[in-house]
Parts: structure tokens; sequence; C-alpha cells
């Protein structure tokens, strides 16, 4: 679980920035569920023979009334929860998106974290193909809002309950043909959950797998259709996509269309953003069926790839106001005031100290303008501003004339 300290933060503020203004951008609409749920919906959301339920989940018992919670593991049960609780598809197909931080006990690695943080969008009540080609088009312009390349979409197809169980019937027999080559976990997932071992992130599991009956192969028309209705969207939009017959996805809520977004520069922990459909879901959680898709994007990966991409923010403080001396430091206050009345970001340096030290700081905060009061401007009700970013003289204002003149240093005006 991670410390931002602030400058790794200003990262984070642009990235949430940059999102609000994208999802305002598709209609997506804000929603905050707790991050505590009943250790039950995210068992029986998620699928009990998943990585999630099966070892990750931070749950425990509360002493105080004897309740089963679990830290949200991810926030795609709990919006649906919420809707369903709330009665929001009562009103028609939700648009709804989140964001915030969610609870895995997986091994700490690069890019893995115990404690990280999500964005998702949830288009609930909507069955077409046209809703999850929508999704893909987010995405791929979220990439380009936040100035990211190199990141690709791989795409499968999981087909509705009966295709998969046919699949399934396939999958297991295929596996039983190899038992003695499975590891324990897909040993055991081969009777709980076989579609799982596909999943596995064991090398030589994968190896099996790519011999293994596709899923894909076992699709009726209208699955065939709903996937090329999704990909005849993304051809229009010259978008490109691989298809991963391989890719299931590690929860079992999904069906159709399953998605994950991958880059070659994060190593290992290389897939940003992964969704689909889960039609299922909402009956499965207590509601009026109704179909839905979305997906959830790892921030801390794409600040990774943010960083590495080097891009300088800069400070956004606009003034710094230096001061000495009791009348100076009320003089400062006011100062500063009328500043921020105009809009700007201000800096009042607090706790003394002497010019020489208090400039020093006013150059590290990164400003573009001190403002200098002493016992001198004081007295005469005047403040000295002094450019720190390029070679200009300082000039003495009164305060009246503050703003416009800071204004005036900052916007144009430039010296004859
Ligand atoms: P993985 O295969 O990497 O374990 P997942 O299938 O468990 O991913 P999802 O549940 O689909 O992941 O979550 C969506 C996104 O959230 C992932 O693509 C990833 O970017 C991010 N994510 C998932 N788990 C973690 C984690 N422990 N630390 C950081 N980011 C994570
Ligand atoms: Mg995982």
């Amino acid at each position: 679980m991670n410390d931002v300290l602030p400058d790794e933060a200003e990262l984070w503020e642009h990235f949430e920035e940059t999102v609000r203004a994208w999802l305002d951008a598709y209609g997506y609409r804000n929603v905050r569920t707790p991050l505590l749920e009943h250790t039950t919906l995210f068992r029986r959301a998620i699928g009990e023979a998943t990585d999630i339920v099966e070892k990750e989940m931070y749950s425990f018992v509360d002493e105080l009334n004897g309740e089963h919670l679990t830290l949200r593991p991810e926030a795609t049960a709990s919006v649906v929860r919420a809707a369903v609780e709330h009665s929001l598809l009562h009103a028609g197909p939700q648009r709804l998106w989140y964001m915030g931080p969610m609870y895995r006990h997986e091994r700490p690695q690069k890019g893995r974290y115990r404690q990280f943080h999500q964005v998702g969008a949830e288009a609930l009540g909507y069955a077409g193909p046209d809703v999850d080609a929508e999704l893909l088009l987010m995405c791929a312009r979220l990439w380009d809002d936040l100035g990211l390349a190199g990141i690709r979409l791989h795409l499968n197809s999981l087909g509705g309950p009966a295709e998969r169980l046919a699949h399934r019937e396939a999958l297991v027999a295929y596996l039983r043909r190899h038992e003695g080559d499975l590891d324990e976990d897909s040993g055991r997932r081969l009777h709980t959950n076989p579609l799982r071992v596909l999943d596995s992130k064991n090398p030589a599991m994968q190896q099996l797998v790519a011999g293994a009956p596709r899923l894909l192969d076992y699709l009726g028309d209208a699955s065939l259709a709903h996937f090329e209705g999704v990909q005849a969207v993304l051809k229009d939009a010259g978008l490109p996509y691989t298809i991963d017959p391989r890719l299931v996805r590690g929860l079992d809520y999904y069906n159709l269309t399953v998605f994950e977004w991958v880059t070659d520069r994060l190593g290992a922990q290389g897939t940003v953003c992964g969704g689909g459909r889960y039609d299922g879901l909402i009956e499965q959680i207590g509601g009026k069926p109704a179909p839905a898709a979305g997906f959830a994007l790892g921030v801390e990966r794409l600040i990774a790839l943010m960083r590495e991409g080097d891009e300088r923010l800069g400070s956004t403080v606009d003034v710094y106001v230096v001061n000495q001396g009791e009348g100076a430091a009320r003089l400062a206050f006011r100062a500063a005031e009328r500043l921020r009345d105009r809009g700007l970001s201000v800096i009042q340096h607090c706790g003394g100290g002497s010019f020489k030290s208090q400039m020093k700081r006013a150059d590290a905060s990164g400003a573009a303008i001190a403002v200098i009061i002493g016992e001198d401007e004081a007295a005469a009700g005047e403040v000295t501003l002094k450019p720190l970013r390029e070679d200009r003289g300082q000039s003495r204002v009164t305060l009246d004339r503050l703003a416009d003149a800071v204004s005036d240093l900052m916007y144009g005006e430039g010296p004859e």
C-alpha cells in the first residue's frame, strides 16, 4: 500500500482531472460506494474459484456484530449492488463511473499492490454491441488524452451460458488427458472452474492451454453476430485490435465481449485495463434481469506510464509573498488574499527568516513572481514586485494596484 507524496500526487491530480472531463464527454455519472461490503457479495459476484476470492480478499469478522465483511477487491459488484438497492434502473439504463482504492492481498511487486486504484465505467441496462464498442472507443480516447501511446487492445468473446457449457465439456476432456501436467491451482480448477485454467499465469500452463479447445469455436449465431457488431464499429473507427481466444478474464461474471488493454512498457504487469459484458450479474445480485458491460482501469499502472513519458507538469504557484516584520506580515495577508480574489495561486511565507532565505524559498516554489514586503513597504502601504523567471527589474505598487500589476507581469504588457 503506497503513500503518494506531493511530486507524484501532481501526476495523480492531472490524471483525475483528465479522467473526469473524459467521462463527462461520454455522459457517465459518478457513483460512490463504501469500501466495505458483505463478503457474500464478492463471493457470489466474482465467483468462488477465482484468484480474487480464493486468495486475495481482505475479509474479516466484525467483532461487534459478527458480520462477515470484505474490503472491496473491485467495484463492479458494489456498483451493481447499489444500483439494485436504489432501483436506479427503473429510470432507464445508466452510464455510471467510479474512482477509488481497491484491496487485494497479492504478492507485492512492481505494478501490483495490495491497495491500488481503479477508475471504472459501468453501462447498466444496455444489451447491444454498440455500448461494448463505445466503451472501447472511450478507452482509446483516454490514452490519447493522457498522451499515452502503444496501448493495444486484446479482444475475445466468452459467448453465453449454453455455449460455455458445451465448450466446458470439451475443455475438461482435454485437460483430463493432460491431468498429470497440471499445476496445483489448475488441477483444482479442472474440477471447480475449468475455464479459469485458461487464465493461468504459469507459463507451463499457458503452453498446455495453447492446444486446448477454443471458446470462439463454440459460439452460436447470436453470439457471433454480437462479436461482429463490436468489431464493425472498431473497424469503422480505425481502432486496431487483436482477437485473443485465451482471454477469459479473472472474474466469473463475464459473458460475450471481454477485453484487455496491454502495454509492453511495464514489464510483467502490462495490463492497464480490463472489462467486458456481464449480462447475468444484475439478476444474480437480486435485481430484475438486465444486461450490462463495463471496464476497470489500473490507475497506478497508467500513472507509471505517464511518469515514464517524462511529462513535466511544472509548478502551479503564481506568486510567493516574502515579508519581514509585524506590519509587513499584516500587509502580506491582505496582499495574498487580494491576489487569490483574482484566481491566482499564492504562497505566503510563514515563519519569518531573513529576506535572503525567504527569496530562496520563493525561487524554489516555482512561483513566477515574488511580492516583497519589508518595514519600508509596510509603512507606505505598498509592495515590491519581482519577476523570478525573467530578467526584469522590480517595481513598487500600492495594494490597490497590486492585482492588476501582477496580471500585467504574468499575462502580457511586456516591458516597452
Ligand atoms: P491481473 O491479471 O494483472 O491480476 P486482474 O485481471 O486481476 O489483473 P482486474 O480485476 O481486471 O485485474 O482489474 C483491472 C485492472 O486493475 C488491471 O488491468 C490492472 O491494471 C489493475 N490492477 C488489478 N490488480 C492490481 C494490483 N494488485 N495492483 C495494481 N493494479 C492492479
Ligand atoms: Mg489479479
